[in-house]
């Protein structure tokens, strides 16, 4: 009987998981210091030497994220050509053990280096990315090389970092709009900690800051989400608990509402609304005014 000389060989999904877990880490750690870079602002100002020491003191948090984002591209690239075959991710035979008398485990066997993927991915992984994708990758590659061998020389701009977060979730995830795949990521991980509707909440109140820190223009132009006012969801709000101020993160379209949050379609009636004293629309996933957020049940 035939029994397999290599060990531990990895599947399309192992990739796939771990590639979002570290878009989702990245993200994480964004989020935190944009959170702790408010209260500086806040308390001290902007561009003063406080809020500017902060930056310049959060610079290893800036090179840990674009290193999660490069290992998110390279390991969802993994994953594709890991559909293919996971033996086209390993250098040839030159390069494998001289002698190999026992079974060995995949992960001993040297594999591809990271600027060879795109030529695998050209010759044998049918659909695989766009140029602009690969471009980005590229960029993400030798900021990854330089930053083993140097420090950071400038303190980079806030824009910047949260623009290789976006575009990793968009040349790598086709998420042109990040925060459902943050939603979706966030609840997947963290449900294990905290219970689902805070996570809701915590998801919903990240969008709304992000929105405020970088702009509505910002995020019209580059995620498509109106640069309006925004209703109450209805969908997050029957996700979320315990409302205070539910932030605007939904628009009606047509004969729905959307939410660029959570991704969620929901469709609305009309109704009193004893708050506004007015007839209003409501959700009808969450009975909620859209105008005012007042849950009518
Ligand atoms: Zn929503
Ligand atoms: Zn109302």
């Amino acid at each position: 009987m035939s029994k397999n000389r290599v060990l531990n060989i990895p599947t399309p999904a192992d990739f796939e998981s771990d590639a979002l877990s570290s878009l989702n880490l990245a993200f994480e750690t964004f989020e935190r210091f944009i959170r702790n870079h408010k209260y500086v602002i806040e308390d001290a100002g902007d561009e003063t030497s406080d809020a500017i020491l902060h930056l310049i003191k959060s610079k290893s948090h800036f090179i840990n994220i674009i290193n999660l984002c490069f290992l998110s591209c390279e390991l969802s690239i993994k994953s594709k050509i890991c559909e293919v075959s996971p033996y086209l991710l390993l250098e040839g035979p030159r390069n494998h053990p001289k002698s190999a008398n026992q079974p060995l485990s995949f992960g001993s066997l040297r594999s591809i280096s990271a600027s060879d993927l795109k030529k695998v991915c050209e010759i044998f992984v049918p659909d695989h990315y766009s140029n602009s994708g690969w471009d980005f990758f590229d960029k993400l590659r030798k900021f990854r090389n330089e930053a083993t061998h140097t420090s950071m020389s400038e303190t980079p701009k806030l824009l910047d970092i949260f623009e290789i977060i976006t575009d990793t979730c968009k040349y790598f995830y086709e998420s042109k709009n990040p925060f459902p795949l943050r939603i979706k990521l966030i609840e997947e991980s963290e449900a294990i900690l905290e219970a689902p509707d805070h996570l809701r909440n915590w998801a919903v109140y990240e969008f709304d800051r992000l929105r405020n820190f970088f702009g509505s223009k910002y995020f019209k132009e580059n995620f498509g989400i109106p640069d309006t006012k925004l209703l109450p969801c209805g969908v997050c709000y029957n996700s979320g608990s315990d409302w205070n101020d539910q932030p605007g993160t939904a628009r009606i379209e047509k004969d729905k509402i959307y939410c660029y949050a959570c991704g969620n379609h929901d469709e609305y009636y009309r109704r009193h609304c004893i708050i506004c004293e007015r007839p209003n629309l409501f959700s009808k996933i969450g009975d909620i005014c859209l105008n005012c957020g007042h849950s009518a049940l």
